[in-house]
């Protein structure tokens, strides 16, 4: 039972797109980047449970940056320190995807860079490889990917 559903799962994951996968825009766990990282956004952070959280600036779909959770390990929250001034020096840029592109395409892109996150953009923003902060409608990870291609889902903890 397991090999056919892996089978399956990898004849019929190159048919998906990225929007059938992705994690909706309003189910994301973001923070805005003017945010202060004091002990209630900390806790925040740590009960999200997510290793990389998108930063915006103003409106969701805006996503400006994208926060490492490890980073955060020398930050005392009694400094009140805001969000953007941790991004500026130890923040790693947002990438993008079209919510068009196919999951194969994804998974190469993935398996090529050390970035296993990326933001997704509706098919109208730009051209085939939109790669500005045109507006998001989502993320995706290699998580997301591989759950497709195994036909299960990867348990976390
Ligand atoms: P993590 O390492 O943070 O657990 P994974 O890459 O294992 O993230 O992804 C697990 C699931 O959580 C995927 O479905 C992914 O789309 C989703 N996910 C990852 N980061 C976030 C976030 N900041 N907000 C909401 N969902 C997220």
């Amino acid at each position: 039972v397991a090999d056919r559903r892996l089978l399956i799962g990898a004849l019929e994951y190159k048919e998906k797109r990225v929007k059938d996968v992705m994690t909706a825009l309003e189910h994301c766990f973001l923070l805005e980047e003017r945010s202060r990282l004091n002990f209630s956004t900390m806790l925040a952070i740590y009960k999200s449970g997510f290793t990389r959280i998108p930063v915006y600036s103003g409106v969701r779909q805006n996503i400006t940056g994208v926060l490492y959770v490890k980073d955060l390990i020398l930050i005392d929250p009694d400094d009140n320190t805001e969000l953007g001034s941790v991004l500026a020096f130890r923040g790693r840029n947002a990438t993008y995807v079209r919510e068009d592109v196919k999951l194969d395409v994804v998974f190469k892109e993935f398996m090529s860079s050390a970035n296993h996150m990326l933001l997704v953009q509706g098919a109208l923003n730009g051209g085939p490889e939109a790669n500005s902060a045109a507006s998001v409608c989502g993320l995706i990870t290699l998580e997301d990917v591989m759950e497709e291609l195994i036909g299960a889902e990867i348990l976390d903890e």
